[in-house]
């Protein structure tokens, strides 16, 4: 290969470690996005006009149309995408690249294989990409509500765990035996595809977080083998960063979920059902209206909030921002309570609330936000719900039961703000919403919060 491709390859690797160093933080996260974009954009142009100087013209054209479409149809659909359909959005990519390591896995192996090792690098990039593809199809089903209900096979676990080992077992056969009959590769894809589906359909309610990012993983894993497969360093290096990245997030996602990692794998997840195991009367609520709760708030000395999923739907974050600019100026003293799985993604919450310009001080970590619910006057809920559940600490038989939540139950007052009674994510309901000390704010966020805005500014 020759020096010049090489240095490129070494720059784009830098920019890959560099862009996500700086994804560490909400105020340096868009200038890493580009430095990794640009540092991955030399590395295509290096690799498409330097890496083989014999290529026939027809085949940059070809490139050339198939890189405008991708960026069209690309551009086109990050533009469009809102922030809550982020995840949906990543776990189709996630798919397209599970697809890419398993079409070059298939044309590779209908070339000559020289080694073992090759056969293995190939076998497992089209058994990992199979898998990814598949799952993350069936995870943005999940995602986008088209797949919203929990498919559950009986004894899903046995089946999915023998499937999983007849699939690697036809791999080892076809490495060991050196038979390398299409026959075989065309079965060993099938199996893939199956598995994929197999291991994502009985998923559902609060689980899908921690999905969602091994799939993001395994793409990693699935492009750095094909990496090994090219000797290309940059491809092994960009893999080994998002499968490593998105194994580290599995793990953050599996203890926020209170997950072990290989019940991830195992597929020894809780499927859920709406209303699971509790059949206790909930008793009554109390609601509430702006002007109250703002007087409660006007007159507290620690106020919580507590964002989740409806703020980002509502799009309330500058609202959300004036009101605690508001607070703050009367001598309230203002948190943000951050649970990792509250919204759509990994990191929603403090994306959200960075649009906004909101103090990353005051955005608190659940750990650290926990044992200060007790002296809080006032939490105001807004648009959260699964991540306030007591069920996850009450109801041994609820589908959450044993996820770590935000304790705003210790509270003093504790106002909720949602449109309706209806559920959460997991589609499972809330005691909180019932707890006497409890005022429910019905209205879409934005319009609740500008309501409380407007009464505070005249107090
Ligand atoms: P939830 O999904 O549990 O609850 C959101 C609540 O917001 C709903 O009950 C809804 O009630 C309310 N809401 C919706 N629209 C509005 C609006 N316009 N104004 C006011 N309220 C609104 O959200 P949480 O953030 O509490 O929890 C996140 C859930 O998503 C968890 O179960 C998590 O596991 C899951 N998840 C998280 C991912 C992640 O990576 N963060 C990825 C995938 C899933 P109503 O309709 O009555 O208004």
């Amino acid at each position: 290969m020759n020096i010049l491709l090489s240095v490129i390859y070494l720059i784009a690797t830098v920019t890959f470690i560099v862009g996500l160093n700086k994804l560490g933080h909400p105020k340096t996260a868009k200038n890493g996005n580009l430095i990794a974009a640009a540092g991955m954009g030399l590395a295509i142009v290096g690799t498409i006009f330097i890496h083989d100087l014999q290529v026939a013209t027809i085949i940059y054209v070809l490139i050339g149309i198939a890189i405008l479409l991708g960026s069209i149809i690309g551009w086109f659909i990050a533009v469009k995408v809102e922030m809550t359909k982020m995840p949906e959005l990543v776990s189709l990519f996630n798919g397209f690249g599970g697809a890419s390591a398993t079409l070059i896995g298939l044309v590779e192996f209908s070339k000559n294989i020289d080694s073992s090792m090759q056969a293995i690098t190939i076998i497992s990039g089209i058994i990992i990409g199979a898998i990814t593809f598949s799952g993350s199809l069936i995870a943005w089903g999940k995602l986008n509500g088209s797949l919203k209900s929990v498919i559950k096979i009986p004894q899903y676990n046995i089946v999915n765990n023998m499937f999983f080992i007849m699939v690697i077992a036809l791999a080892v056969y076809m490495i060991v035996s050196g038979g390398y009959n299409p026959l075989l590769l065309y079965g060993l894809l099938i199996g893939g595809l199956i598995y994929g589906i197999l291991f994502v359909l009985p998923i559902g309610g609060a689980d899908m977080p921690v999905v969602i990012s091994l799939l993001n993983s395994l793409t990693g894993i699935a492009a750095a083998i094909t990496g090994i497969l090219y000797n290309n360093m940059v491809m092994l290096v960009g893999g080994i960063l998002v499968g490593s990245a998105g194994i580290i997030l599995t793990v953050a996602m599996c203890k926020a979920m209170n997950r072990t990692l290989a019940s991830v794998i195992f597929g020894s997840f809780t499927a859920t059902n709406a209303v699971e195991g509790s059949n206790k009367t909930l008793g009554s609520i109390k609601s509430t209206n702006a002007s109250d709760a703002a007087i409660m708030m006007n007159y507290a000395t620690n106020v919580i909030i507590v964002p989740g999923y409806g703020l980002a739907v509502a799009q309330a974050q500058h609202v959300i921002h004036e009101l605690e600019e508001i607070l703050v100026n009367k001598g309230v003293n203002v948190k943000y309570a951050i649970h990792p799985v509250a919204g759509r993604m990994p990191g929603h919450m403090n994306v959200l609330l960075a649009e906004s310009n909101v103090d990353y001080s005051i955005l608190v970590e659940m750990d650290d936000i926990n044992p200060q619910f007790n002296n809080a006057d006032v939490v105001l809920v807004v648009g959260a719900n699964d991540v306030v559940n007591p069920a996850a600490h009450n109801n041994p038989a609820s589908p959450i039961y044993g996820m770590p939540i935000l304790d705003v139950e210790n509270a003093k007052h504790i106002v909720v703000n949602k449109r309706t009674m209806n559920a959460g994510y997991a589609g499972i309901e809330n005691e909180l919403f019932y707890n006497s000390k409890t005022s429910m704010l019905f209205g879409d966020a934005k319009s609740a919060l500008t309501d409380l805005v407007s009464e505070l500014k005249n107090m």
